[in-house]
C-alpha cells in the first residue's frame, strides 16, 4: 500500500505532469480532409455516412465481416501506397478487398479499419508477345477469362468466376485447367506490390525472388498486389470439353467414393476433374457428381463414366461437348447466378480440408452428420458440401520448392491425388445469431473431424481456411518452408500489418 503522504500527493502530481509533458490530443481524423488530398483525383474516400458504404464493405459470409471506418476506392498504384502510408501513420488496421469472398475469420478482428478497395484496378492487357497478360490486382476471374477468350487465349484460374484473380491465385487457384497448365499461381510470372511500409516494388524470378516465391502460396501475408503478369496459352478449338452429370442417393456414398478412389489411383491418374456437390434435397443430401475433361472426347468420357452408371444413379445427363465458357455456365459458375451470389445475408463458416484419398467410411460418417445437422437445424438450409478433384498432371511438373504452395508433394497427397472437401454450414438472417454461430462451429468441427478420419494429417487450403487450421496444415509441415516464410515476414512486415488473413505469425 502507498504511504498516506504519497497517496495524497498523487492527484496533484499527475495533474501537473499532464500539463507539462502531454501535448494536447490531436483532433479526430477526418478522412475527407486528412486522407483524400494524399490520393489521386480519381480515388474516392467513402465513410460510413455514405449510402454506398455497405456496397464497398459487403462480405460474402457475413460472420467474417470486418468493421471498417473508411473505404479507399483506389484508382492507381500510388493510391494504394498512400492509403497504406496513411493507415500506418495513424495506426489503422487495413486490408485489401476485391470480391469480399474471403472466408478467413480473422477478417472479423478488424475494428475501425481501412478497406483498400481494389476493384477499379481491373485492367486486362495482353502483352505484345501474346504469351502473357498483365492484369490489375482488382480484376475478377471472369474479366480475365472473358478477355482472353475473345483473343483466342486462356490460362489456368480458379473455377469460381466472381472472385479476384489475384486473391484466389496467391493462395493457390484451383480450377479445371490445373491439370493442363498448373495452378493459378503457377501462371504468375511477376508482380507489382505495395509492401507493409507503403513502398512499391516489383517481384519476379530476378527481382526480389524470395518475395516472388512467397507471394505464390502465402501472398496474403506480404503486400497488396496492384498488378500481376500471367502466362497465357492458345486455346483449343470450340467444344473441347466433355461433361457429364450424375446424381446419386445417399445410400451410394461408399460406392461412389470407392469408385473415385479406384479411378484416381490409376497411374498416371486420369486427365479429368470431378466435382461433387451434396445439395440438400427435401429429406436428405443427394450426391451430384460432375465429370469433365478436355483430354477425353465425349465417347471417352462415356466409357469412363460407365462404372458410375453401373451404380444406378438417380439422374444422369447425356455427355455434352462444350467450350470453356459453356462448361462454366453449365456448372452454374457464370458470374451472375448461383455460383457467385450467396443467399442474401448469409452467415456461417467453411470447414475445409484436403485428403490424400477418400476413406469411404469417413465420407459416410461425414454425410450422416451433415444430414443430421440440416434435418435437425432447419435454419441451416443454405448449407452444402463440395468436393473438388481436379486434374493434376501439369501441377505435378512444377518443382515443389519453387513456390510457397505447400501441397505439391510429389507422391500422392491432397490435390496431387485426392481432393479438397469443403463443408459450408450457413444460415440466412438479418443479423448474426450467436446461438446459431455456436452450433455452426461445434457441428462444423465435428463434420471436419469425421471426414479426416483415416488421413495421416490435415492439409488445409488457405483460401478456404477460417482460423482453426494449424500453420503447418496451411503452409506445410516441412521446417524449411515455415522458417523461410517467417524470416521473410520478419523482414518485410515486422509489425504484421498483413495479419488479418491466414497470418504466418
Ligand atoms: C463462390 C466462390 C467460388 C470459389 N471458387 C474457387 C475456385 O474455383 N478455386 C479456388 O481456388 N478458390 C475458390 N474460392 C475461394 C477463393 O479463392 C477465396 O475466397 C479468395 O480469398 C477470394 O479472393 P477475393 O480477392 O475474391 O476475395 P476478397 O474477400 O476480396 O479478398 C480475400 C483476401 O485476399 C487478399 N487479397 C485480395 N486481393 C488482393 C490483392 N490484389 N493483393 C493482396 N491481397 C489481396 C486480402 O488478404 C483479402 O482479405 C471460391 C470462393 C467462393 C466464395
Amino acid at each position: 500500500m502507498l504511504p498516506f503522504a504519497l497517496l495524497a500527493l498523487a492527484p496533484l502530481t499527475s495533474a501537473s505532469s499532464s500539463c507539462d509533458t502531454h501535448p494536447p490530443k490531436p483532433p479526430p481524423l477526418n478522412f475527407h480532409i486528412d486522407l483524400a488530398p494524399t490520393l489521386s483525383t480519381s480515388a474516392l474516400v467513402v465513410t460510413p455516412d455514405n449510402p454506398q458504404f455497405s456496397y464497398y464493405t459487403h462480405q460474402n459470409l457475413k460472420s467474417k465481416s470486418p468493421q471498417y471506418s473508411v473505404v479507399v476506392v483506389v484508382a492507381t498504384e500510388a493510391d494504394v501506397s498512400a492509403a497504406v502510408t496513411f493507415a500506418n501513420k495513424h495506426d489503422i488496421p487495413f486490408t485489401a478487398k476485391v470480391s469480399g469472398h474471403g472466408t478467413w475469420a480473422g477478417l472479423g478482428d478488424i475494428k475501425g479499419g481501412m478497406n483498400i478497395w481494389l476493384r477499379n484496378l481491373s485492367s486486362v492487357v495482353v502483352a505484345e508477345d501474346r504469351g502473357h497478360v498483365v492484369v490489375g490486382g482488382g480484376a475478377m476471374v471472369d474479366e480475365v477469362v472473358g478477355r482472353l477468350w475473345e483473343g483466342g487465349k486462356q490460362t489456368a484460374t480458379a473455377l469460381g468466376q466472381c472472385i479476384g484473380i489475384t486473391g484466389s491465385g496467391i493462395g493457390g487457384g484451383l480450377g479445371p485447367l490445373m491439370g493442363v497448365y498448373g495452378l493459378g499461381l503457377d501462371q504468375f510470372v511477376g508482380f507489382r506490390v505495395v509492401l507493409a511500409n507503403g513502398t512499391v516494388v516489383s517481384a519476379d524470378v530476378e527481382t526480389n525472388p524470395d518475395l516472388f516465391w512467397a507471394l505464390r502460396g502465402a501472398g496474403h501475408n506480404f503486400g497488396i498486389i496492384t498488378e500481376v503478369k500471367l502466362r497465357i496459352y492458345d486455346r483449343k478449338g470450340s467444344s473441347d470439353w466433355s461433361y457429364r452429370q450424375l446424381s446419386f442417393s445417399g445410400d451410394k456414398v461408399e460406392a461412389v467414393f470407392d469408385e473415385i478412389n479406384n479411378k484416381r489411383r490409376a497411374s498416371p491418374p486420369p486427365p479429368l476433374s470431378e466435382i461433387l456437390y451434396q445439395l440438400i434435397d427435401v429429406l436428405q443430401a443427394i450426391i451430384d457428381l460432375r465429370l469433365f475433361s478436355n483430354a477425353f472426347s465425349p465417347s471417352q468420357l462415356e466409357a469412363y463414366a460407365a462404372s458410375f452408371l453401373a451404380l444406378s444413379p438417380l439422374k444422369n445427363t447425356t455427355t455434352l461437348a462444350l467450350d470453356y465458357p459453356g462448361l462454366i455456365a453449365e456448372m452454374g459458375y457464370a458470374t451472375a447466378p448461383e455460383g457467385c451470389t450467396p443467399p442474401a445475408g448469409s452467415f456461417g463458416s467453411v470447414f475445409g480440408a484436403a485428403v490424400e484419398r477418400h476413406v469411404p467410411a469417413a465420407m459416410r460418417k461425414m454425410y450422416n452428420l451433415f444430414n443430421e445437422v440440416i434435418k435437425t437445424i432447419p435454419e441451416l438450409w443454405a448449407s452444402y458440401i463440395f468436393v473438388e478433384g481436379y486434374g493434376t498432371e501439369a501441377m505435378r511438373q512444377v518443382p515443389e520448392r519453387s513456390t510457397a504452395w505447400a501441397h505439391r508433394v510429389p507422391h500422392g497427397m491432397c490435390w496431387t491425388d485426392g481432393s479438397g472437401i469443403n463443408v459450408v454450414l450457413a444460415y440466412k438472417a438479418d443479423q448474426m445469431n450467436a446461438t446459431l454461430e455456436g452450433i455452426v462451429q461445434k457441428r462444423g468441427e465435428e463434420i471436419r473431424a469425421a471426414k479426416l478420419e483415416g488421413q495421416d494429417r490435415q492439409r488445409s487450403y488457405v483460401n478456404y481456411a477460417v482460423k482453426q487450421e494449424s500453420l503447418e496444415s496451411m503452409y506445410g509441415y516441412e521446417a524449411w518452408r515455415l522458417e523461410k516464410l517467417r524470416g521473410l515476414k520478419k523482414e518485410l512486415d515486422p509489425k504484421n500489418r498483413f495479419g488479418f488473413f491466414a497470418p504466418i505469425f
